[in-house]
């Protein structure tokens, strides 16, 4: 006889609930607002935090063929669950070892430098897509690269460039847009790509072949044009460690940021900066009990969390109670941008 183990471990005190028929029907709506144009998805960061695997077969699913990843190591890790041909890695070759890598698996390197388009050409080159720099001044080659012969002699899926400012009306969106179209012009690509999440809205001028949302496949709204269009996709929900009753002038938590004004019943939840809930919540987020609102009271400390349970007597230790994190709310809340609040949730979530 095998000697027993302890008995199966219950999931974690706190659980991310990713709804991916959310996710889908997110792709779906910027599917239909991207026009002519098909809507691509952003997998990068783990799927900005949500889980890059379980994203990219929901959005496979839906109808998605194209993923962008930033890294080598996110395309490795998607291989066995999509054709290596529909990924785009955007960091493009820093190696010719990535390069190689790349040429073998069948990933397609976005081609971000003349020094990138040489080493891809010196591994045998083949598909691979662009990124021009219009004026965002991250990767990209500059327009004045695009004359360079070496350009000629590639074979080029996604011409793409990316916006600056899509998320707020700025007269830089128009001239990214120009010459995004005058490198298209000169690179005659087989598709042509500019929009992010928040460029979908700026309109048909912005759209070309393929569009390449993230943010908001994962439930962010960039623009209010989104508001009523896109759904929540992640929920946070953490147990209640412990309760307890304290008397008016007793602090909560590291530096006793919180007093209480008059006798409390608080409670202790097992969620804090460690998982991502960082102490720009302290004083600030909110919890919620069946719709009852539970503030965090105190400083937000590495694993835990004070929550004021006066709204909902009814709550035990043991008990479940859900993050207020509708994004665009709790970015405005927090400070954090919606980005951050997806891509920081840390490891120890049940998924
Ligand atoms: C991250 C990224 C996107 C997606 O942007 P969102 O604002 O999340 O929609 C699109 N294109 C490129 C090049 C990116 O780096």
């Amino acid at each position: 006889m095998p000697p027993e183990g302890p008995p199966k471990l219950p999931a974690a005190p706190l659980r991310l609930i990713v709804d991916h028929d959310a996710l889908a029907a997110n792709w779906h709506t910027l599917d239909r607002l991207s026009g002519t144009a098909r809507a691509g998805a952003a997998v990068k960061a783990n799927g900005y935090g949500l889980g890059a695997r379980a994203a990219v077969r929901t959005l496979g699913n839906a109808g998605c063929r194209d993923f962008f990843v930033a890294h080598w190591q996110e395309a490795e890790a998607l291989l066995d669950l999509v054709d290596p041909a529909s990924i785009s890695v955007l960091h493009g070759p820093a190696t010719s070892d990535e390069a190689r890598w790349a040429k073998a698996a069948g990933v397609r390197p976005a081609l971000n430098s003349l020094d990138q388009v040489a080493r891809w050409q010196s591994v045998g080159g083949g598909p691979c897509d662009i990124m021009v720099d219009t004026g965002i001044n991250r990767l990209g080659l500059a327009l004045s690269d695009l004359s360079d012969p070496a350009i000629a002699a590639l074979d080029i899926d996604i011409a793409m460039s990316h916006l600056a400012c899509a998320d707020e009306d700025n007269p830089r969106n128009a001239v990214q847009m120009a010459r995004w179209r005058e490198a298209c012009g000169v690179l005659q690509p087989r598709r042509a790509s500019l929009a992010n999440s928040a460029g979908i809205a700026l309109g048909a001028a912005y759209h070309g072949d393929l569009t390449r949302p993230g943010l908001a496949l994962y439930g962010g709204i960039p623009r209010a044009e989104f508001e009523n269009e896109i759904a929540q996709v992640a929920r946070i929900e953490t147990m209640v460690l412990q309760v307890r009753e304290i008397a008016a002038g007793e602090g909560v938590g590291y530096n006793a940021t919180f007093t209480a004004p008059h006798p409390l019943r608080i409670g202790t939840v097992a969620l804090g900066y460690a998982d991502g809930f960082l102490r720009a919540w302290s004083d600030c987020g909110m919890l919620r009990s069946n719709g009852s609102p539970l503030p965090v009271i105190g400083r937000v400390s590495m694993d835990m969390s004070g929550i004021d349970l006066s709204a909902a007597p009814e709550v035990r230790e043991g008990d479940w109670v859900e993050v207020d994190y509708a994004l665009p709310a709790a970015a405005q809340a927090s400070g954090l941008s919606q980005y951050e609040l997806l891509t920081i949730l840390g490891q120890r979530f049940s998924r």
